[in-house]
């Protein structure tokens, strides 16, 4: 066995063990570099993977390699940025690893949305990463969450259709997956069916181009809850509506849960048979809208962990302020200023979120930010190392400067010292004086831990990249 293959063994027996964000996230482009009797080392992209891979799966991981390889006793986890690029071909691509096994039909070879197992026909566009239990609720959204909860409890019955409308990203596509999810949980018998407006068209094209218009309309059936997003898609496509209209009927008339989400309100639709429209307006009609300050806020919360991100209350609320538009864009700036902090191992902060915003979004103002001072390069003094420190650790500047011999105090200390020395290039006295007269060795040593330390916490090393842009270097 080749350690392609040897290494693939190993994730695929870890997999079933961690939630499956964590195991794209972490294991993505991970590789075995070698093997020796005792020993294999293994490859991961970045130091984050590796610290992560150390610190919370190493035992998943030794012993899913014992489990192959008894006589392995040890691992070695090397960095090497070359696998990222997804050209090293020791490298495993976890999406491909685990399409495959995945039980749920997420790639389905005739682009149908359906397919006929030996039990029936089954279903399923839904992506897992929407739920219900992680969709935030604020006074904007709270009614259609309720509605999405209660069509999961008593599919068919009152809400039926349930039709949701909305702007661009707030949440529709999140709430009727998540529904779909909700529903198949509960019943795990039923036929879920996910399907855009614009898919359900193309299906219908292909089946009457194929002349099998009979197949396509069992299908559907059989179908116990049919999900169609983005409706307005439907306008003037006279054909797929008739087709649409008949499906509607059929599956209502039948108990059948129907949802239905779109931008804007039934009566709204452009293009659109008076009979649809009507038909829509017969359950339950919520809208989701953009969320208040506070909600915003929370989604960022919540969803940090599911990025693996750590990020300073600050900035989430200075994100939270300065997105006007969309959920959708509240996800996408934190994304981006999430992937940035990864790429230079720092952590973000309101200065480089701040700059990221404003290349988003060229002319509107963000506020509570400085663009200008923040391209300046600020740090010339101590003082302005002592300021920007402080600043960072949540602490006074007196403290900084003072007795304390707090660890929450010392560690900034000592990294003022440090930065002062080492950028600034100011002698250890003259940083001693800074400090209220403090001895060129305290100094010394104070810089000499932190070199020390560099050399094993991640942490420290992504504080001082943060703090070295915060000086503007
Ligand atoms: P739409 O279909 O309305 O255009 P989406 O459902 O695709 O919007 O939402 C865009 C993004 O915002 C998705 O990643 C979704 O998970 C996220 N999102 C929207 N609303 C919420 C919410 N209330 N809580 C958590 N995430 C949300
Ligand atoms: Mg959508």
């Amino acid at each position: 066995m080749d350690h392609l293959e040897f290494w693939k063994q190993v994730l695929l027996s870890i997999e079933p063990k961690l939630k499956r964000s964590n195991f794209v996230t972490w294991f993505q482009d991970t590789a075995i570099l070698d093997v020796n009797d005792t020993t294999v080392a293994v490859g991961v992209p970045n130091p984050f993977a590796k610290d992560w891979l150390q610190k919370k799966y190493h035992q998943f991981i030794i012993d899913a390699i014992k489990s192959i390889r008894p006589q392995i006793e040890s691992i070695e986890y090397v960095v090497m940025s070359s696998l990222k690029a997804g050209q090293d071909e020791r490298a495993v691509n976890i999406q491909t690893l685990v399409e495959k096994p995945v039980k749920s039909i997420r790639k389905l070879p005739n682009k149908s949305v359906m397919r006929v197992t030996h039990d029936g026909v089954q279903s399923k566009f839904l992506n897992e990463r929407y739920r219900l239990e992680n969709f935030v609720v604020g006074p904007d959204n709270r009614l259609a969450h309720a509605a999405c909860s209660a069509v999961c409890s008593r599919p068919g019955s009152e809400y039926n259709p349930l039709f949701i409308y909305g702007g661009v990203g707030l949440g529709k596509t999140h709430l009727l997956q998540a529904t779909g999810n909700a529903i198949l949980k509960r019943f795990p018998e039923s036929v879920v069916v996910y399907i855009t407006a614009e898919r359900f068209m193309n299906e219908i094209v292909e089946a009457i181009g194929r002349r099998n218009t009979k197949q396509f309309k069992d299908r559907y059936r059989q179908v116990d809850c049919l999900i169609i997003d983005d409706i307005q898609f439907l306008g003037n496509k006279e054909m797929t509506q008739e087709e649409f209209f008949h499906t509607f009927n059929e599956l209502y008339d039948n108990n059948k849960q129907i949802i239905i989400s779109s931008d804007r309100p039934p009566r709204e639709l452009k293009g659109v048979q008076d009979r649809l429209m009507s038909r829509f307006g017969m359950g339950m009609i919520v809208d989701v809208q953009f969320p208040d300050y506070e909600t915003r806020l929370a989604i960022l919360h919540a969803k940090c962990p599911e990025h693996n991100a750590i990020i300073p209350a600050e900035v989430l609320e200075f994100i939270a302020f300065n997105v006007h538009h969309s959920i959708r864009e509240l996800e996408g700036v934190l994304l981006q200023a999430i992937a940035q902090a990864q790429l230079e191992n720092s952590t973000p902060t309101v200065r480089s979120v701040g700059l990221l915003l404003k290349k988003l979004s060229k002319d509107e103002p963000v506020a509570g930010f400085d663009e200008q001072a923040a391209h300046r390069s600020i740090a010339r003094a101590p003082e302005d190392v002592i300021e920007i420190v402080a600043d960072y650790f949540k602490i006074t500047k007196s403290d900084l400067i003072g007795e304390s011999r707090r660890k929450e105090i010392m560690l900034p200390r000592q990294i003022s010292m440090y930065l002062i020395r080492h950028e600034l290039g100011r002698s250890y006295e003259n940083i001693g004086l800074d400090f209220g007269n403090r001895s060129h060795t305290t100094v010394l040593h104070g810089c000499e831990m932190i070199i020390k330390k560099l050399r094993t916490s991640t942490t420290l090393v992504r504080d001082m990249n943060a703090l070295k842009k915060e000086m503007g270097l």
